[in-house]
C-alpha cells in the first residue's frame, strides 16, 4: 500500500460494493477484498475501473486477493489484520459441509491467527440457520459484542452501516438482516 495503516479485510467480497464504499469513506484504513473466483473479482475490478474513469476516484487504500479463505494464514502474518468482515457468506446448509461455512470454528481459528489482539470479526446475513450456527461456534472464547436479529430496525447499529449487494437484495424482499460482532479471544487471560 505504501502507507502503514490499520488493515481491514472482507472475506467473500463478491462484486465489492461494500469494501469499495468503506475504502472511500475511510482513507486512514487499508482494505483488502478476498474473493476466490476470478470471474467475480473481475466484476469488482470492472466496477472500480468505471468509477475511476467516470469520477476520477483512485482508491489507493483498496487491494484484492483472489484466494480461498481457508488459506488466509498463508497470506497474512500473525496479528497483521485488524478487522474481518463477513457479509452474506454462503450458507452450506448440509451438515456434512458445516466446516466450509465461513463462521465455522475451523475458519474462526484461521481468523484468530491473523487478527491482531483485540481484533474484530463483523458478520451480516439474512440466513437465520447460519446465524444461529455462528452464535454457537463463537462460544469458544470469542467475546460477543453485538448481536441483533433485525439490524435495519436498530437505529444505533444502522449508523454508518454500508449495504452489500446481497443486503440490498434481501432487505428489499423484507428479510430481516442479522448481525454479530465478535472480538478475538484473549487466551492469556484464560
Ligand atoms: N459479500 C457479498 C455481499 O454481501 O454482497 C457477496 C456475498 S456472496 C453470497 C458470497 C461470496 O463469497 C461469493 O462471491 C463467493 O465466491 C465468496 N466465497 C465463498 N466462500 C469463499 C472462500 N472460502 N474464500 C473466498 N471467497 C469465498
Amino acid at each position: 500500500f505504501g502507507k502503514d495503516l490499520p488493515l481491514y479485510i472482507e472475506v467473500g467480497m463478491g462484486k465489492g460494493q461494500f469494501i469499495t464504499e468503506l475504502s472511500r469513506r475511510n482513507p486512514e484504513i487499508n482494505y483488502i477484498g478476498i474473493e476466490r473466483y476470478t470471474s467475480v473479482l473481475y466484476r469488482a475490478l470492472q466496477k472500480r475501473e468505471l468509477l475511476t474513469e467516470e469520477c476520477g476516484e483512485e482508491f489507493p487504500n483498496l487491494r484484492y486477493l483472489c484466494v480461498d479463505a481457508k488459506d488466509l494464514p498463508n497470506f497474512f502474518g500473525k496479528g497483521e489484520v485488524d478487522r474481518i468482515y463477513l457479509n452474506f457468506s454462503d450458507p452450506w446448509p448440509k451438515e456434512r459441509h458445516a466446516r466450509r461455512r465461513l463462521t465455522s470454528r475451523e475458519f474462526l481459528a484461521r481468523y484468530e491467527e491473523i487478527l491482531a489482539d483485540g481484533g474484530l470479526v463483523e458478520f451480516k446475513t439474512d440466513n437465520r440457520s447460519l446465524f444461529d450456527f455462528s452464535l454457537e461456534e463463537v462460544e469458544s472464547g470469542w467475546e460477543l459484542l453485538v448481536c441483533t436479529y433485525d439490524l435495519h430496525h436498530d437505529k444505533e447499529l444502522m449508523e454508518g452501516n454500508v449495504m452489500t449487494e446481497y443486503e440490498r437484495k434481501f432487505s428489499n424482499l423484507r428479510n430481516p438482516i442479522h448481525k454479530l460482532v465478535i472480538r478475538k479471544p484473549n487466551r492469556n487471560a484464560e
